[in-house]
């Protein structure tokens, strides 16, 4: 089984005001194996947020399947989305929750019974322990991101999915984060992730796929694709 099958995917947004719509992706087929960490390459506009977003039940797909861990989106929405945690690109937190707090929130969201919750662990593996009861106004974009991270483990997730997790962070924070990665899928949790940067798929992924203009353009094993460094 996959940890990740989708087939025939297509996603159009409607146009504003005097704009013509706008096909993200069209007919992405794709299968992600489990246990690897897979990355999503492309340029910008490429498509790849719009997948992502879609992967997490935040965009509706336009046509097409998509089943995580064998579960199908539409079939089976509440286990789908159990099964993936994401990271987002955005770093919009609740000003007013504290690191620990906007964990228990999360946690509770996803139904994770008190006796299953582990924020002093996820804390510590995304080295927040001692920012842990600060307000996330008072965090840096480094640590907003560190707290995005941990917000995307609590409810343990088989797959997790990364939205360009190192765009525009220092090299302290891209070395924090990939370890993290490393170490999360020597645990089992298969990864996926977005870049644009040639030099994180190639130090990071297993497999890669390439998308441009809404399609998938190559897949293949990194060292076929990219050859190792
Ligand atoms: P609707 O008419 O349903 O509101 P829109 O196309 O106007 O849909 O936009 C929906 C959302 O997507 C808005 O928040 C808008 O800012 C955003 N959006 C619109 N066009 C783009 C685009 N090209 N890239 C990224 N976001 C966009
Ligand atoms: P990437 O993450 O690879 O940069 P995106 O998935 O964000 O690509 O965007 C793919 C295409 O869809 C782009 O042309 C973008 O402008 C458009 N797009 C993204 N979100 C919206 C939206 N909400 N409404 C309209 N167009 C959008």
């Amino acid at each position: 089984e996959a940890a990740i099958r989708i087939e025939g995917l297509h996603k159009t947004y409607r146009g504003g005001k005097g704009q013509p719509e706008k096909h993200a992706l069209k007919s992405i087929d794709l299968t992600v194996p489990q246990g690897s960490v897979f990355g999503l390459l492309g340029p910008n506009g490429a498509g790849k947020s719009t997948l992502i977003n879609i992967l997490a039940g935040l965009v509706i797909k336009s046509a097409g399947q998509v089943s995580i861990w064998g579960f199908d989106q539409d079939q089976y929405p509440r286990q789908s989305r159990a099964t993936i945690g994401v990271m987002p690109q955005e770093l919009n937190l609740d000003p007013f929750f504290t690191p620990r707090g906007a964990l228990e929130v999360q946690a509770g969201l996803y139904g994770v019974p008190k006796s299953e919750r582990r924020s002093d662990e996820i804390l510590e593996l995304v080295g927040l322990s001692d920012k842990a009861e600060a307000y996330a106004r008072t965090l840096s974009g480094g640590m907003r991101r560190r707290l995005l991270l941990a917000k995307a483990l609590v409810h343990h997730p088989k797959v997790l999915v990364l939205d360009e997790p190192t765009a525009g962070v220092d090299i302290e924070l891209r070395q924090m984060l990939w370890t993290n990665v490393r170490k999360l899928n020597e645990q089992g949790m298969t990864i996926i992730l977005t870049t644009h940067y040639l030099e994180e798929a190639q130090e990071m992924c297993d497999e890669i796929a390439i998308i441009n203009h809404g399609e998938k353009v190559a897949q293949d094993s990194t060292a076929n694709l990219l050859g190792r460094m």
